[in-house]
C-alpha cells in the first residue's frame, strides 16, 4: 500500500489530499519536522507561494531533510510553486531552493493579464485539463529531463528520474491523470 506525504506548510495542499483520497491512496500532511519520520513512498510539493514556502521550510528546519530525501531518490511531484522549489535555476530571481531538478524556470511567467488561465492540452500524449495560476514555465531543460507537456510553445511539465514537475495545478481539475502518472512513478521507483 502506497503512502504519500504532502508538504502542508502553505498553499494548495488539501486539494492534493482530496485527489489521493479519490484514488484510494493513503496520505498525510507534512507540517513539521517530526512528520518526516513517518514512512512515505512519495512526496508532493504543492502550489502556493514558493518564497513563503521556502522560508517556512528553513524556519521549521525541514529544508535540508527534504532536499536529502529527494537527492536520495524519493519520488516527488512538484506543482506550480512546487516546481519552482525543485528547479536548479530561477531565471528572474537570485535565490534558488532544492535545485534537484535540471530545469530553469521563470516565475510568474505569463504576466499579469494572462496570469491565470484554463486550457486542455496534451500531457504525455493524453489530453487533460490544466489550470494555471500565476504560473511559472520551464525556460530550459538540462540532460536527463524529459519534456511531457508544451502549452503555448512553453514547456509546462517535465520529468527527471523520480521527479515530476508541472507548471499547472492538476489538483484543481476533475482529472486525476497526473496523480495516477505520479503514483505509477512511485510504484516503479528507479
Ligand atoms: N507565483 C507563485 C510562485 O512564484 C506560484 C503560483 C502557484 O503555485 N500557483 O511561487
Amino acid at each position: 500500500m502506497i503512502t504519500i506525504g504532502i508538504l502542508a506548510v502553505q498553499g494548495a495542499f488539501i486539494e492534493h489530499k482530496y485527489v489521493l483520497d479519490q484514488l484510494g491512496v493513503k496520505s498525510f500532511e507534512i507540517r513539521q519536522l517530526k512528520d518526516l519520520k513517518q514512512p512515505m513512498d512519495g512526496l508532493i510539493l504543492p502550489g502556493g507561494e514558493s518564497t513563503a514556502m521556502a522560508k517556512l521550510l528553513h524556519d521549521l528546519k525541514m529544508f535540508d531533510p527534504i532536499q536529502i530525501l529527494i537527492q536520495h531518490g524519493m519520488p516527488v511531484l512538484g506543482t506550480c510553486a512546487g516546481m519552482i522549489l525543485l528547479a536548479k535555476r530561477i531565471t528572474n530571481q537570485e535565490t534558488h531552493h532544492f535545485q534537484t531538478m535540471n530545469i530553469a524556470v521563470e516565475r510568474n511567467a505569463y504576466g499579469r493579464q494572462l496570469g491565470s488561465f484554463f486550457t486542455h492540452a496534451l500531457f504525455n500524449k493524453v489530453s487533460i485539463p490544466m489550470t494555471f495560476i500565476r504560473a511559472p514555465y520551464i525556460v530550459s531543460c538540462g540532460p536527463g529531463v524529459e519534456v511531457l507537456s508544451i502549452v503555448k510553445d512553453r514547456i509546462v511539465a517535465a520529468r527527471q528520474g523520480n521527479q515530476l514537475a508541472t507548471a499547472f495545478h492538476p489538483e484543481l481539475t476533475d482529472s486525476t491523470y497526473i496523480h495516477e502518472y505520479f503514483l505509477s512513478m512511485v510504484s516503479h521507483r528507479i
